[in-house]
């Protein structure tokens, strides 16, 4: 229950929308940070000033790296090894004589103050990060200002940033370090909402392993906020709500504790005797994997971190992956990977998560997951993308394909293709796949012969045609974000046509419905691997429907286990049936989805938060 401050006039409401880095729901006072950038002026210093300057300027990187090992070593307690690399990687900046002596040879040639020479020689370097192609590296121009305020604090000798709050609190600013991010994390911080970044920033990373929920490019939201107003931080829609009325506070509080599973603890509940399964309250098993976001050594150990944690809560076996993105691996690699990266980069997945399946995704390039150098298409989603590429590059396929089946050998894999859209073109990958096999056969090396092979129903066409498809695969797995986009027309990354972008339009949901009928008439399983799986509305409407394997971000799988757990396998069923038969709109489709959690007293269905903000205008990135 959150109580106004003392002597504070209720605020008018205000909304404001983001980008959920981090799901979760937070509800508390907002502590407003401030971090003003510091800037340093230009001036010549006189010769006998230099050997001076030199020294503060030794001094400054002494500082900064002490103090950046004293975060790495928060850092490690709090998120473990992976994610304190982070700090790590910044040491290593911090410690870059290359840098290091052009900032000496700056003060001592060009007769720079020490503050100047690091401002400039380090904004030049973020510059160069800033302005590249590769988005990753873009955001790591965040680490380098952060190395630069940390000298420039000391150097224009200013204060230390109090990274301390008293009361639990939702932190608000225009941006924050990753470091600001970890040192907050050790005081009560229940969330971040920060104007600026972007959903791969290390801050979000850092949120996502921290397990606490954040938004980012909420753009000026900051400003418009005091520390103890109220704020209902929504991680799940991408939405910040300051000074929310009563009934909106009230709707959000039974959802955070109802619908997202605040307080349910993943071991115990979510591992049956054979099977990472959650069971509906009637017995019926649903299969829960992870979706792996990116080919960060971060991702994955947080991934595989919450698999253990499965195994050791006593059922034996292992959480798995329903989908590795490979081409996130492309991102941190100028070229394509040799077949060799490749098998062992698969092959260290399969081995960290055996004997639990680990699906990997054959490259999902194009559309907004350009290449650096590649040809600019006017209509990227609807161009060269996914398995038209690798099947118009036969040396690229072959090479991912033999390195899949090689990662094969201990019976784990499981190999799925994006984007597809007709029977022709899943029967030229198979073709791929035979001569991969074939060749390895030549050469005496190990793979799994029975090799899981699945699509991803992503494209109306192939959703249409999914009983064509059933003799040719081992699953399917549906891929909502892309069938949203292209059955609704609705481009997923847009904002401005972001409130068109409907999961739970009944165009989408009849279409999932044929690929789950199809799947269940000719026996083969049918997963979710998109967004829609992690949504809470849409969680009866799924198991009701007859998907079996859900997969998910490993940050929304706690909710997902404890949903499924409340809900009933008949009622589900008969939810989904109702639904499918008459509703015309996404609008009554979540009217219905309400009630019926309303019925059994998950959610308040009436409240302004649910029915306002609508659980459907979310972007969703890549
Ligand atoms: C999807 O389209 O739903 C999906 C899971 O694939 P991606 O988000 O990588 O396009
Ligand atoms: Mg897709």
């Amino acid at each position: 229950m959150i109580v106004h401050p003392k002597n504070k006039e209720p605020k008018e409401t205000l909304r404001f929308s983001g980008i959920a880095a981090s799901r979760g729901i937070a509800i508390g006072p907002a502590y407003r940070y401030f971090r003003t950038l510091l800037y340093a002026e230009d001036r010549t210093l006189t010769p006998d000033e230099v050997g001076h300057e030199i020294e503060r300027f030794d001094t400054a990187v002494q500082k900064a790296r002490q103090e950046i090992e004293k975060v790495r070593r928060v850092a490690e307690q709090k998120v473990g090894t992976p994610a304190s690399s982070i700090f790590e990687a910044q040491m290593m900046m911090v410690s870059d004589e290359f840098i290091l002596s052009t900032i000496r040879q700056r003060i001592k040639h060009d007769l720079k103050p020490a503050a100047y020479a690091v401002d400039i020689e380090f904004s030049a370097h973020q510059h160069m990060l800033e302005t590249g192609d590769n988005p990753l590296m873009r955001e790591r121009a965040d680490d380098v200002e952060d190395i630069k305020q940390r000298l420039l604090r000391y150097l224009l000798d200013r204060k230390k940033w109090l990274s301390k709050i008293d009361v639990p609190s939702i932190l608000v600013a225009e941006m924050i370090t990753p470091a600001d991010a970890i040192l907050f994390a050790r005081s009560s911080v229940l969330g971040f909402a920060i104007d600026g970044g972007g959903v791969t920033s290390h801050v979000a990373i850092l949120a996502r392993s921290l397990g606490l929920p954040a938004l980012v490019a909420l753009h000026s939201a900051a400003e418009h906020i005091e520390t103890g107003d109220i704020i209902i931080l929504d991680g799940e829609r991408g939405e910040l709500i300051v000074s929310p009325d009563a009934e909106t506070l009230k709707g959000y509080e039974q959802e955070q504790s109802y619908v997202l599973g605040s307080g349910v603890d993943l071991t115990g509940p979510l591992l049956e005797e054979d099977a990472p399964a959650s069971r509906t309250e009637d017995g019926h098993p649903i299969k829960l994997l992870m979706n792996l976001e990116f080919g960060s050594e971060v991702a994955i150990v947080e991934a595989e971190r919450l698999s253990d944690s499965t195994a050791a809560s006593g059922g034996g076996k292992r959480l798995g992956l329903g989908l590795v993105r490979t081409e996130h691996f492309l991102l941190l690699h100028d070229d394509f990977p040799t077949e060799e990266d490749q098998t062992s980069l698969y092959r260290d997945l399969a081995e960290r998560f055996y004997p639990a399946p680990v699906t990997l995704r054959t490259f999902d390039v194009g559309g907004d997951k350009v290449l650096s150098g590649s040809y600019r298409e006017d209509n990227p989603f609807l161009g060269w993308r996914g398995l038209r590429i690798s099947l118009d590059e036969p040396d690229l396929f072959l090479a991912q394909l033999r390195a899949i089946l090689r990662a094969s050998a201990r019976n784990n894999v499981r190999l799925m293709f994006p984007m597809v859209t007709n029977v022709d073109e899943l029967s030229r990958a198979l073709a791929f796949l035979s001569e991969a096999k074939e060749s390895l056969r030549s050469t005496g090396e190990a793979f799994d012969e029975k090799l899981p092979v699945g699509i991803m129903i992503e494209v109306p066409s192939a959703a249409i045609m999914a009983a064509s498809f059933v003799p040719m695969v081992d699953y399917f797995s549906i891929g909502s974000n892309d069938l949203t986009q292209y059955t609704l027309a609705v481009d997923r990354g847009n904002d401005l046509i972001s409130t068109l972008y409907q999961e739970l339009h009944p165009a989408v949901l009849k279409l999932i419905l044929m690929t789950a009928e199809a799947g269940r008439n000719g026996g083969k399983p049918v997963s979710i691997c998109g967004e829609l799986g992690s949504y809470p509305l849409a969680t009866p409407l799924l198991v009701g429907m007859g998907i079996e394997e859900i997969s998910v971000a490993p940050s929304a799988l706690r909710a997902l286990a404890a949903r499924i757990k409340l809900l009933n396998y008949q009622e589900c069923k008969d939810l989904a049936k109702r639904i499918l038969s008459n509703s015309f709109s996404p609008e009554d489709v979540k009217r219905q989805i309400l009630e019926f959690l309303s019925a059994r007293q998950l959610i308040d269905p009436f409240s302004e938060t649910t029915l306002r903000s609508g659980f459907g205008a979310r972007l969703i990135k890549r």
